[in-house]
């Protein structure tokens, strides 16, 4: 029998929490909703004493997040916004942070409108440019954070470069790794110091949950994270621990589902007279395509597009019958959204302009449906 570290991580997922629970032999490693716990004698703990600050439900995910990227502490969160909200408490007022500007409008609204004021400035910078980036560097910058593929224009950034780059100027090298997760991409390997995820997407991958996740990549800075968690208590609940976990299980078969689908879209789309463009890594003129294959396993699910008008692009979407109009991504039912109104209507519009994120732009969230029948409905849609 192979042991737990020559085992792949297909293999890894799907055992998830097998065996953990000695007394019962239970396969499913059960939901312990309990607040508090009661202590054998003063000073002893069974290791567990109030539930925010651990919970046995939540401590087998957080292992299982921490050896998927291959960090030593992974925290989990109740939405990727608390966990973002709780790293960027990491910093102190006077910090400057450098972020993709092809970021996730949430994350962008959480530092502008929030953090912003707290003292925490941020510069937005395309991180496709090795050399923008490091222009960007001042006396008080802390971190580097980057969204790769990007949002909703999967422009893709350079891990290994931006690596390095953060290691000589002693910043914080942190990865938003929600679009491809650790199946596809694991930043750890090329650096990153945290790694930050929306589970809501697809590591939850069923449109049924909201969860966050953190992982650190050293026991140090993950002693710090967990002092943060703790301390604001934005921590995921014992029942969407274990569905999260039921979830990472089929992970794997979800990606490799995912990514053929895209790609198979992506040529059809590309193929159609009223689309005009087409981003996604996957193919081979995208600007980021060869980088994409050195760094990850596969391009993902998410492709964006354009129509010829921003009138195409509304009545498409009130046509769709299979696809669903919706915010988010990473489900197995596909999703598409407009995201100048909806996910990205917190940049201002001047800032949307020059990002090319205009009202003719789509994005698609691939699902594990049949392509043939994902493709059809786009087809119906856009005649
Ligand atoms: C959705 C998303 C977030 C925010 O996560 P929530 O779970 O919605 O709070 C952060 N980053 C990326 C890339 C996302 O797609």
């Amino acid at each position: 029998m192979t042991t737990k570290q020559t085992q792949t991580l297909e293999t890894r997922l799907v055992q998830l929490g097998v065996g953990r629970d000695e007394r019962t032999g239970a396969i499913s490693f059960p939901i312990y909703p309990s607040a508090t716990y009661r202590h054998p004698g003063v000073g002893e703990s069974t290791g567990y004493d109030y539930t925010r600050s651990g919970n046995p439900t939540r401590e087998l995910l957080e292992e299982a997040l921490a050896e998927l990227e291959g960090g030593q502490r992974g925290l989990a969160f109740s939405s990727g916004m608390a966990a973002l909200t709780t790293l960027f408490l990491h910093f102190s007022s006077g910090d400057h942070i450098i972020v993709s500007e092809d970021l996730y409008g949430g994350t962008y609204r959480l530092l502008a409108q929030v953090f912003e004021k707290l003292g925490l400035s941020a510069s937005y910078v395309d991180t496709t440019d090795n050399g923008a980036v490091a222009a960007a560097v001042t006396t008080a910058t802390r971190a580097l954070l980057v969204e790769t593929p990007g949002n909703p224009l999967l422009g893709v950034a350079d891990l290994e470069e931006l690596g390095r780059l953060c290691r000589e100027r002693g910043l914080l090298f942190i990865v938003d790794n929600t679009f491809l997760t650790p199946v596809l991409q694991r930043p750890m390997e090329f650096g990153a110091d945290v790694v930050v995820h929306s589970a809501t997407k697809y590591l939850g991958g069923h449109n049924d949950l909201c969860s966050g996740a953190l992982i650190a990549r050293s026991a140090e800075l993950g002693e710090r994270l967990y002092f943060l968690q703790n301390s604001t208590g934005a921590v995921l609940p014992p029942q969407e621990c274990w569905l999260l976990v039921r979830s990472l299980k089929t992970l794997s078969l979800r990606m490799e589902r995912h990514c053929a689908n895209a790609l198979q879209i992506a040529r059809r789309l590309k193929a159609h007279p009223k689309v005009t463009a087409v981003y996604f890594p996957g193919l081979e003129d995208h600007p980021g395509h060869e980088l994409s294959k050195r760094q990850a396993s596969g391009f993902g699910g998410m492709l964006s597009f354009r129509v010829e008008t921003p009138e195409l692009a509304r009545t498409a979407l009130k046509r769709l019958r299979l696809i669903s109009f919706a915010e988010s991504l990473g489900g197995v039912e596909s999703l598409m959204t407009l995201p100048a109104v909806q996910t990205h209507g917190d940049i201002p519009p001047e800032e949307r302009e020059r990002l090319g994120i205009c009202e003719s732009l789509l994005r698609l969230s691939v699902g594990i449906e049949s392509a043939e029948d994902i493709i059809a409905d786009l087809e119906q849609a856009l005649a």
